[in-house]
């Protein structure tokens, strides 16, 4: 008997002390023993706990213990333990875990419902989730913030280069000249500067796409060295190229970025180096059926990076010289975006370098075997510089801002064009019924209607001549989703703003000289 009491005395320590709450009960649910910490989740006194059911710890139209145990724990071999809700004796209904066990003694069925409170883990995850989505939230805030507000700038900016350009051209005086250049050069860099913020937003939100086109190496070359050329020269360093043996001069990939790329690793190299040589070096590294690998490294004999922040400049706004950024400028984005433009295609940036001794960047990339010959191109470079003139042409420019009407106007005028304004998309489509237009230029976002939908109702309209009418779409987004989407809409070309003067020139040379179907 003792014997007998001391192990009941045993066992009731043990579960007195013990965090989950332990219930015994029988068949009919009558509760045999409760434990200590079943008593303080359940809010039990002592005077209640004997005879009571267990049912009064579930709400009613619940499932109770009993059938919890039934459904849930009965012959399965190894159950885990359950999420449900329980009610205490105050009437505050919380979530549990729970897991019943049943056992028989002197041929008596006796049900072990362990009971676990996890409110507070509950309330915990619940913070959780909402941390997340609020995080999500001011992430995708912030994504639509910075390309709203690079889109506001962009459209000032665009003016203020483009009557900058034309003012240019006026025969200004030599003085004049001076401060114009000035200020062209400020505001095409102002432009970079947006356009960094703009593209690393976009590589951050994930809505970049990448461009699988045929393009000459010698194109993207050249275009390289038309931009940093003369800052190489300013500073009397050596710009080299090397296309090594077997690299194909047509191959297939998106030029736009790898130029990007190029350009910022180019442009760093010729800002950090003092003297000596800037060389940009393509080789062949393999070639399997289609694919090829190039091998791309740009060196410098400049000021090199200590060791110790090797790690770190490809990091978002690292900068590790102050004393150049001051000098030279720059956002700290340049080898981010470089970096994150290389992972998205594959590859990945290394560098190496000593200081005072120079810098290595390298990468492989890999692109896609072209079937297209140089000659087959169309050489940008070589009609670089030509504009075109025409006899009076009229053409019809559609476009809400007031000062890119001013802008874009002017050129026209210059070489030789006439033309209408329409100042949004509608007023386009009553336009185009009442003249006999050679072209439109077509804005596209704008207020009443805009480009997409003016362009549908032109093309729905009834004869030849709008079917066949060319619209050129005029606009400030470089995403290829939206070059598609404007191939789509049944426009003709597109020229991206601000508008560089000679391509807009040609675009509208191609259709209004050319056979259309040639161009895009
Ligand atoms: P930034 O706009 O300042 O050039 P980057 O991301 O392009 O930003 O470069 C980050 C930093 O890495 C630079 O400020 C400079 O300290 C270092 N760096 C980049 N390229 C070179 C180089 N060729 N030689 C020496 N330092 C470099």
């Amino acid at each position: 008997k003792q014997i007998q009491e001391e192990s009941e005395t045993y066992v009731s320590t043990i579960t007195g002390s013990v965090i989950d709450g332990i219930i015994t009960f029988c068949h009919k649910g009558l509760v045999q023993s409760i434990n200590e910490s079943a008593e303080h989740i359940f809010k039990i006194t002592s005077d209640e706990k004997q005879g009571s059911s267990i049912n009064e710890f579930t709400t009613d139209g619940e499932p109770s213990f009993l059938e919890i145990f039934d459904s849930h724990f009965d012959g399965q071999s190894d159950p885990s333990p359950m999420e449900t809700f329980a009610q205490d004796q105050e009437g505050r209904i919380f979530p549990i875990d729970l897991s019943i066990s049943k056992i028989e003694t002197s041929g008596e069925a006796v049900y072990i419902a362990i009971v676990r409170d996890i409110s507070t883990r509950k309330e915990f995850q619940r913070a959780l989730i909402t941390a997340k989505e609020e995080a999500e939230r001011m992430a995708t805030a912030k994504t639509n913030f910075l390309s709203n507000m690079s889109h506001e700038i962009r459209t000032p900016m665009n003016a203020v280069i483009g009557l900058t350009n034309i003012l240019l051209q006026e025969e200004p005086r030599q003085d004049q000249i001076d401060s114009l250049k000035a200020l062209k050069f400020s505001g095409e860099n102002l432009l970079v500067l947006i356009n960094d913020i703009l593209d690393y937003n976009k590589i951050e939100s994930g809505k970049l796409e990448f461009e699988k086109i045929d393009f000459g190496l010698k194109d993207i070359v050249q275009s390289i060295n038309k931009g940093l050329g003369v800052k190489a020269e300013k500073k009397k360093i050596k710009l080299d190229f090397v296309l090594g043996q077997g690299v194909p001069r047509v191959i297939m990939g998106d030029p736009t970025r790898l130029t990007q790329i190029l350009n910022n690793l180019v442009g760093n190299a010729i800002k950090f180096t003092e003297k000596g040589s800037v060389t940009l070096d393509i080789q062949l590294e393999e070639k399997v059926n289609d694919d090829l690998w190039l091998n791309f490294r740009v060196i410098d004999t400049g000021i090199g990076i200590p060791e110790d922040k090797l790690d770190h400049i490809f990091e978002s706004f690292t900068q590790t010289n102050s004393t150049i950024t001051r000098k030279y400028g720059g956002t700290g984005l340049g080898l981010a975006i470089t970096k994150r433009l290389l992972e998205l295609q594959g590859s990945e940036i290394k560098v190496s370098s000593k200081e005072d001794v120079g810098s290595t960047f390298y990468f492989t990339l890999k692109v896609g075997v072209s079937k297209k010959k140089v000659k087959d191109l169309h050489n940008l470079a070589e009609e670089e510089g030509l504009l075109r003139t025409f006899n009076g042409e009229k053409i019809l420019l559609v476009e809400d801002n007031k000062v890119n009407q001013i802008v874009a106007s002017r050129f026209l005028k210059k070489w030789g064009l006439s033309m209408d304004i329409a100042d949004n998309g509608k007023i386009a489509t009553e336009l185009v019924q009442e003249n006999e237009y050679m072209l439109v230029l077509m804005d596209l976002q704008m207020p009443e209607m805009d480009g997409y939908t003016a362009t549908k109702v032109i093309r729905q309209m009834d004869g030849e001549k709008f079917e066949k009418l060319p619209i050129i779409a005029l606009t400030a987004s470089a995403l290829a989703l939206t070059r598609i989407k404007v191939k789509e809409t049944g426009m003709d070309g597109h020229v991206s703003k601000p508008f560089k003067p000679v391509e807009l020139n040609h675009k509208i040379a191609k259709f209004l000289h050319g056979d259309r179907r040639t161009v895009e």
